[in-house]
């Protein structure tokens, strides 16, 4: 069994990076990836930790993409921290991000509350700071009634502390993570809400524009739904791939590993993805 989808500290997971490689080896996995959303901070770390413990490790990420209606999640496998045109995107992504929290603190501080860089990060720890951050400190501040309260009349589209985010799309990803040695996989594709017919046409493009794998095994989903995207992949000549998409605490019912608990994903998948890097 492997597990190529897990989420650390290093972004909305509550675990540290060498931490999930050691839930992984006692899970019984064979390897791991480490796939934090829009970062490879945590990457050195897990890769140290794999080998003290004699896991294998697929270095990753997980890019949010610009999509409609949504987001659409890709997943980067074999990118490492360093240079290349995917680590050039997530800089940019991150950069515009400091800006973005940068206006938004001084928008919150006009408004009369008191929210500041440290209070947040007393919050977030080592994570990117995001507006679920900025919900949270608002709500032990006083300043809403609750954490849905600080979206519903600050932080959400079209309310008064909004700002959008810079974007990427899947092409783009698709082509910055081959650019820099790596392979883009669509996460849990059920999440962009299509349906079937349209899934398709669209896991098709994506594959004509430099797709690897499409994520079958996830935890989420039924016997009938993974099935139903194995064969997806095997029509377009795509790796079907798998994880648990752990997140530690914040998502409880899922395990690096078995995911809800009969998750299993074959490590013919990590073979077959290696055997696509050139
Ligand atoms: P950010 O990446 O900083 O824009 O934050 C995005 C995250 O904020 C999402 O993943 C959700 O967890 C949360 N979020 C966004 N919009 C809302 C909303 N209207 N209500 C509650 N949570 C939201
Ligand atoms: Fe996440
Ligand atoms: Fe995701
Ligand atoms: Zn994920």
């Amino acid at each position: 069994m492997i597990d190529l989808h897990t989420h650390s500290t290093c972004s909305d997971g509550s675990d540290s990076p060498t931490r999930i490689i050691e839930l992984a080896a006692a899970a019984g996995c064979s390897a791991v990836a480490l796939t934090d959303h829009d970062g490879l901070s945590g990457i050195g770390a897990a890769r140290a930790r794999a080998e003290e413990v004699g896991i294998g490790f697929v270095p990753g990420c997980e890019v949010s993409c610009l999509f409609s209606p949504g987001t659409m999640h890709v997943l980067c496998y074999f990118a490492e921290p360093g240079e290349g045109p995917l680590q050039d995107q997530l800089e940019r992504l991150r950069s515009d991000r400091d800006t973005r929290n940068d206006r938004l603190i001084a928008r919150l501080n006009e408004l009369g509350i008191p929210i500041s860089e440290e209070l947040l990060r007393e919050e977030a720890g080592d994570a990117t700071l995001g507006r679920p951050h900025f919900a949270t400190v608002l709500a032990r501040l006083g300043a809403v009634e609750s954490y849905q309260d600080a979206f519903d009349t600050l932080l959400a589209k079209g309310g008064p502390a909004y700002f959008p985010k810079a974007f990427i799309d899947a092409p783009t990803t698709i082509e910055a993570a081959r650019g820099s040695g790596a392979l883009a996989v669509l996460a849990h594709p059920l999440s962009t809400g299509l349906e079937p017919a349209e899934l398709e046409r669209q896991v098709a493009e994506l594959a004509d524009a430099g797709l690897a794998g499409i994520e079958c095994w996830y935890g989420r989903y039924s016997a009938e739904e993974r099935q139903g995207l194995v064969d997806i992949a095997a029509r377009h000549d795509l790796v079907a791939t798998g994880g648990s998409d752990f997140h530690g605490t914040y998502k409880p019912d899922l395990s690096v590993g078995t995911g809800t608990g009969d998750l299993d994903v074959p490590e013919t998948a990590l073979v077959q993805l290696t055997a696509r890097r050139r």
